[in-house]
C-alpha cells in the first residue's frame, strides 16, 4: 500500500448506519465442501431475515467469481486472493449496516481466520455446512464431481484439493436427512441467542406491536 493514503474521517459512522436500519450488522459466512448446500441454506436465510423486516445482502461464490475475482483461478493462492477480497467486502457490507451472508466453499483455515480478522470477531459468525463428500458427490447438482473424478476439472475441493474443516465454528450444520426449514431455524435460533439483546432475527414489525 502507498504511504501517501490517508484514512479520509467521515462523520457517518457504523453505528448510526446500524441504528437508523434498527439491527445487529454481521456476517454470517457458510463455508463447505461443493454441493454441501451453501447457496440453498444462504438464499433461504436470506428470505427468512427480509421476512423478518431485516437488510442483508447476500453474496455467492459463482456471482462474484464472474465479476469482483473474475481475474482469479482455484490455485491455493487465487483462493487465497478470493476470500481476503470477499472478507474486504464484507466488512464494507457489514460497516454499511447490513447482514451479510456469504457463501464461499472458502476450503483453507487460515483464510478463514483472516475474514474473521478483517470482518471482526463480534460481527463474524461462521458456519461449518457439514455434508459428507459421498453425499455432496451423490447430490453433484452441477455435474462437477463427475467432471472432477474425470480429470476434466483441476484443484476440485474433496477430490484433489484439500478442504480443512473448521475446528470451532460457531455454528456446525448437518444437512444429510435434514429439511432447509429446518436447518434455517438452527441459524436463526443461534443468531438469537448470540445477539438477543439487538433484537435480530425477531419480526420488527412484530416488536414494534408489542
Ligand atoms: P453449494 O452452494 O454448497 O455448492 P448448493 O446449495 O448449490 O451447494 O447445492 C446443494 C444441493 O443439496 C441442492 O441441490 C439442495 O437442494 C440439496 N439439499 C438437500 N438437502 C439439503 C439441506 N438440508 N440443506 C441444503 N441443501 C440441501
Amino acid at each position: 500500500m502507498s504511504s501517501h493514503v490517508v484514512q479520509q474521517l467521515v462523520d457517518v459512522d457504523a453505528a448510526t448506519r446500524a441504528r437508523l436500519k434498527g439491527q445487529k450488522p454481521v456476517a454470517i459466512w457458510l463455508t463447505g465442501l461443493s454441493a454441501s448446500g451453501k447457496s440453498t441454506i444462504a438464499n433461504a436465510l436470506e428470505v427468512a431475515l427480509v421476512e423478518r423486516g431485516r437488510h442483508t445482502y447476500l453474496l455467492d461464490g459463482d456471482n462474484v467469481r464472474m465479476g469482483l475475482c473474475r481475474d482469479l483461478g482455484f490455485t491455493d493462492a487465487d483462493r487465497e486472493e478470493n476470500i481476503r477480497r470477499i472478507a474486504e467486502l464484507g466488512r464494507l457490507f457489514v460497516d454499511a449496516g447490513l447482514i451479510v451472508v456469504t457463501a464461499f466453499i472458502s476450503p483453507f483455515r487460515a483464510d478463514r481466520a483472516l475474514a474473521r480478522t478483517i470482518i471482526g470477531e463480534d460481527a463474524f459468525v461462521e458456519v461449518f455446512v457439514d455434508t459428507p463428500l459421498d453425499e455432496c458427490e451423490r447430490r453433484d447438482p452441477k455435474g462437477l464431481y463427475g467432471k472432477a473424478r474425470a480429470g476434466l476439472i483441476k484443484n476440485f475441493t474433496g477430490i484433489d484439493s484439500a478442504y480443512e474443516a473448521p475446528l470451532s465454528p460457531d455454528i456446525r450444520l448437518e444437512t444429510l436427512g435434514r429439511s432447509l426449514p429446518e436447518v434455517v431455524r438452527q441459524i436463526l435460533g443461534y443468531l438469537d441467542e448470540r445477539f438477543a439483546a439487538t433484537d435480530l432475527t425477531t419480526s420488527r414489525s412484530a416488536a414494534n406491536r408489542e
